[in-house]
């Protein structure tokens, strides 16, 4: 715990890697079978609630695309593909029923099946062009959430005119 704690005075940029860190993922809500969370499986809390991370990249475990074009981007100042991540470090916990709020409840889904295609655990099924879950399956990574591409452009939008993270790495230097 001190160990964390004096991270974020140590280092520039912190990332939690990986949905057990960024999210708490099957550990911390563990609901295969209906099972509730064991006692030990509560304690794996997600680094988010001690420090604040710059970056939370989920994945179970984060695809090697997505390390590529992580490590790719961060010496290309013009791009900022941070932004799903940067959101991502406000929450604290994931699941397909944060998709079904904040898209398919809110009506912006458009059909594209990307959640489906990029569920590691075959979860959702698009259905007449809106996903269905199967709740049984959902490991909580939330990697359908960070690849919506309506929920990122709903992000885009809210941080226009906002400072990117290069920018505020710049400016930490
Ligand atoms: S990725 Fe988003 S927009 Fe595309 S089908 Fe899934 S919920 Fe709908
Ligand atoms: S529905 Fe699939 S991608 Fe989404 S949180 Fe659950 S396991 Fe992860």
């Amino acid at each position: 715990m001190e160990l964390i704690a004096s991270l974020r005075e140590k280092v520039k940029t912190i990332v939690s890697f990986g949905s057990c860190a960024a999210v708490g993922g099957i550990m911390r809500f563990f609901i295969r079978g209906g099972q509730e969370p064991k006692p030990w499986q509560a304690t794996h809390l997600p680094l988010g609630q001690f420090i604040a991370p710059d970056l939370s990249v989920v994945g179970c475990p984060p695809s090697p695309q997505t390390i590529s074009r992580l490590i790719s981007s961060l010496s290309d100042a013009g791009k900022d593909i941070f932004n799903p991540y940067k959101k991502l470090t406000q929450k604290t916990r994931l699941s397909c029923f944060d998709l079904l709020d904040d898209v398919t409840n809110m009506q912006l889904c458009v059909g594209c099946r990307i959640c489906e295609k990029v569920c590691p655990s075959l979860a959702i099924q698009i259905v007449d062009k809106l996903p269905e879950f199967i709740v049984e399956r959902c490991i909580r990574c939330g990697v359908c959430y960070a690849h919506c591409p309506q929920l990122n452009k709903k992000w885009k939008k809210e941080d226009k005119g906002q400072p990117s993270l290069q920018t505020n790495l710049k400016r930490a230097e």
